[in-house]
């Protein structure tokens, strides 16, 4: 009740607004944006050391400022939207259902200043559309420096050790890792050796939106 109130009284300050766009829109990808992301190609698969990646979108406007958004802005709803066209557009026959998803952690430190990791909000309804559990023990063991303008060899020396596995054995469990954005793959690289190291059988990366 409160938080209807609430809402409504933002609404009138400050209306919603796309998180493509910024057009006002109470959807928080409007019409105009969602018809311009369902016309964008799907990228190509991806291999990886542990399994494929496979993407959504190829990470370009109004994908690109959505992402942003949902990042950086507080927007959970526009992470839940992109995520929700991510597991539609995902869905066939070159994508089994895995047994469960593990999100990309994020450093306390930065989750703290941010409040909510991204790639959880992601994978929460990834695994709710393919009706698998998410598992939170992956943990990110040391705070890393960002990866923005590294070359891939020194990504990789920045992510190595940064992961690790807090459950029990996977035993031979297929998985999908699940970020906001892959560039290099260095990051989701690592995390899935550590998931393949603690017994998962093969690590698919699913990803938003894939940098090409
Ligand atoms: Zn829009």
């Amino acid at each position: 009740m409160l938080a209807a109130l609430a809402r409504l009284l933002l609404d009138a300050v400050a209306p919603r607004r796309c998180a493509g766009c910024e057009a006002v829109s109470d959807p928080s990808i409007c019409p105009n944006c969602a018809a311009a992301m369902s016309a964008l190609p799907i990228p190509g698969v991806r291999r990886m050391r542990q399994g494929s990646a496979f993407a959504g979108f190829e990470f370009v406007e109004p994908v690109r400022a959505a992402l942003h958004r949902g990042k950086y802005g507080g927007d959970r709803r526009a992470l839940q939207e992109l995520a929700a066209m991510t597991a539609n557009r995902l869905s066939g026959p070159r994508l089994f259902t895995p047994e469960a998803v593990v999100a990309l952690p994020l450093g306390p430190r930065r989750r703290r200043q941010r409040g909510y990791n991204q790639a959880e909000v992601i994978a929460t309804v990834i695994a709710e559309a393919r009706d698998v559990p998410v598992l939170e023990n992956l943990a990110r063991i040391r705070n890393t420096r960002p990866q923005t303008g590294r070359d891939e060899a020194t990504r990789r020396d920045n992510v190595a050790g940064a992961f690790a596995w807090t459950g029990s054995a996977l035993g031979g469990a297929y998985l999908w890792l699940v970020d906001d954005v892959l560039t290099t793959g260095a990051t989701a690289g690592a995390a899935a050796a550590v998931l393949a190291h603690a017994g998962a059988s093969l690590v698919d990366v699913v990803v938003v939106a894939a940098v090409s």
